[in-house]
Order: structure tokens, then C-alpha cells, then sequence
């Protein structure tokens, strides 16, 4: 294969799992959902009618459906780079002198991390039963912004307590919802939003980690070969010296898996980094994801999240009628809320 066939292959992978990652995270409604929307809606109508009935149901079935795809996706990405990192950079690291710790922390990393995942997927998120309205809806008071006393959720049939909502996917409501994860296939709520935050750090840490002894691994591969100062004979027979893009396609060329790897876990490191930092803003303000969605869409008549228009912003990470001071909020979500501490609220 060669370096432009395997180019094109690696970039087509990267994108892909950006567009999956963005768009299905969670939070439906980014700007590359809704030109991911709009690029559909530009072309369904030049699609056959069997082709957009077969498309929306598959779609409808992925993600508007509970279904463990995601979870089967999930654990093959992370089986093909622990395959890889225990074939191939374990042991050419070990032949570069890395210490064996070193090479053994990503495996401490993967057995935490699969606990996480484990409890983010099995934990019940707060769902609002009957048998514990009674309690659930006194946790929180109404702000009379977001959340109105006595609105009905018409599915379950219950008075909505204050920061819930229906999840269209699991259908039922969820106590503090943030938002529906289809790659954990459950609701993040009030008693797993502990877990998705210490999962979200555990992929961090891994893809990281990983990251790090991989490049490790490449630049001692440059340096010990003097890859940097060698020479290379062109096309026309003249010796030339190697630069920075000739070392980068000889080592994506000798190691094309490991190349590969380490820039997809790049990849995921920037993205869930910067997911898990939002979610960590949200925290310290004792936000969710939700009401900061919601917050976005006041301001005039025409602000919504569905119609592009966003005239101001009116959301403070940092002012917020549940925000109880940093440490109280990061408790609340790690230790939360009972119906009994209602009157110490606020
Ligand atoms: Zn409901
Ligand atoms: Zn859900």
C-alpha cells in the first residue's frame, strides 16, 4: 500500500470519528449537528424514498433507540489500540530501555477505566418513578426560569421535579438530567454524573499516557538512527538531506499501525480533554448540561437552538440559581442530593 493510498485511508478514519464523536457525544444540537442536519435535509430529496425510509430507520434505531452499539464500538476501538500498544510499541519500547512500570501503567489505566465504564453503563442516572415522586421532587426547588412547579410530563404522567426531563431515548425522567450518552447507552443524572466525569478523566488519561510512550518510542527510533542528518537520493539522482516531512512519512511508512495509532489517540485525548473541562465548568457552577442548552435558547422571541438564531448569550457558567459555592457543588456530585437537605439549599 502505498504512503498516499494509506494517507487518504487514515484521514478518512480520523474524520469519521470526529463526525461520530461530535455529533452523538451527547449534546445533539452543535454546530456540526446542525450542518450535519442541513447537509441531509440538502439531499434527501434527491435520495429514493427506500434509501431515506431505510437511512431514518437506521438512524432512528441507532440513536433514538436504547442499544448497545455504541458500547460494542467503544470497546473494539479500545481492544484494536491495546492490541497494538501490547503487540508492537511494548516491545519495541522495551528495546528502547522505557521501564517496564512505565509500560505497565496503561494497564492499571484500562482496569480502572473498564470499572467506570461498567458503572457509567449498569448505574440507574435518578429515574423518576412513582414510588419516589413524593421524595425526588422535593430535592430541588423550582427556579421559575428553567423549571416551573407543576408542569407534567405527559409520558410518565408525573409532576416533573425541578432540573429533570424525559429522555426521548430511555423514556422515562431523569432526576438532574444532563444529557442521553449513546456511548455509555445510558442517562447522565443526578446519581451517575460522578462516574461519567471519572470516565471521561480515565480515557483521558489512557489515550494520554499511551500518546506519550508512543512518541516516546518514535523519537528514540529518530534519534538513535540519526534519521534527522541522514541523506536520501531523489528522483534526478541528487542527494538530499531529510527533513521534518521526510522523517514523518518514513516513520508513517515503517510503522504505519503505530502512526496511526498515536494520531488517533491524539485525537481523542483534545476531544475529551476539552469535553471533560466543559463538563468540569459546569460542575463548579452546579450546572447541567441541559439547563446550559436551555439557558442558551432565552434572549428574544426568536432565540432557539433548532432555529440558528442566538441574538446574546445569557448564560454565567459562574452565577446560577442551584450554585451553592464550588465545593458544595463538586459534593452534590459526587454525594447527591437528598430530599432531607432541602431546607439547607441556598
Ligand atoms: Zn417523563
Ligand atoms: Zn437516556
Amino acid at each position: 500500500m502505498d504512503f498516499l493510498t494509506l494517507f487518504g485511508v487514515y484521514v478518512v478514519t480520523v474524520l469519521t470519528c470526529i463526525v461520530l464523536v461530535c455529533k452523538y457525544a451527547g449534546q445533539e444540537q452543535t454546530a456540526l449537528g446542525r450542518n450535519y442536519t442541513r447537509v441531509i435535509n440538502t439531499f434527501s430529496p434527491y435520495a429514493p424514498s427506500w434509501l431515506r425510509s431505510l437511512f431514518n430507520r437506521a438512524v432512528h434505531r441507532l440513536f433514538h433507540e436504547r442499544n448497545n452499539l455504541f458500547i460494542y464500538l467503544h470497546l473494539l476501538l479500545e481492544g484494536a489500540v491495546y492490541t497494538e500498544y501490547s503487540y508492537e510499541v511494548f516491545g519495541y519500547s522495551r528495546e528502547m530501555d522505557t521501564t517496564l512500570t512505565n509500560l505497565y501503567i496503561p494497564y492499571g489505566l484500562l482496569a480502572l477505566h473498564l470499572c467506570l465504564f461498567y458503572l457509567c453503563c449498569s448505574r440507574d442516572p435518578g429515574t423518576v418513578t412513582k414510588a419516589k415522586h413524593a421524595t425526588q421532587v422535593k430535592v430541588y426547588p423550582y427556579d421559575g426560569e428553567l423549571f416551573h412547579p407543576g408542569e407534567n410530563c405527559p409520558t410518565c404522567n408525573l409532576v416533573k421535579p425541578a432540573r429533570s426531563k424525559h429522555c426521548r431515548v430511555c423514556n422515562r425522567c431523569v432526576q438532574r438530567f444532563d444529557h442521553h450518552c449513546v456511548w455509555v447507552n445510558n442517562c447522565v443524572g443526578a446519581q451517575n454524573t460522578r462516574y461519567f466525569l471519572l470516565y471521561l478523566l480515565s480515557v483521558c488519561a489512557m489515550a494520554g499516557d499511551i500518546a506519550i510512550l508512543t512518541l516516546d518510542l518514535l523519537l528514540n527510533v529518530v534519534v538513535r538512527t540519526g534519521l534527522m542528518h541522514a541523506h536520501y537520493v531523489d528522483a534526478d539522482g541528487q542527494q538530499q538531506p531529510t527533513g521534518f516531512a521526510f522523517v514523518v512519512q518514513h516513520l508513517f511508512l515503517t510503522f504505519p499501525r503505530i502512526v496511526f495509532m498515536l494520531g488517533f489517540l491524539i485525537f481523542v485525548f483534545f476531544l475529551l480533554a476539552g469535553y471533560f473541562l466543559f463538563h468540569l465548568v459546569l460542575a463548579v457552577g452546579n450546572h447541567t448540561s441541559n439547563e446550559w442548552y436551555k439557558a442558551r435558547g432565552r434572549g428574544c422571541q426568536h432565540c432557539h437552538p433548532y432555529s440558528g438564531h442566538r441574538c446574546r448569550p445569557s448564560f454565567n457558567p459562574l452565577r446560577g440559581f442551584y450554585n451553592r459555592g464550588v465545593l458544595k457543588n463538586l459534593r452534590e456530585i459526587f454525594v447527591p442530593l437528598k430530599p432531607l437537605r432541602k431546607k439547607k439549599h441556598k
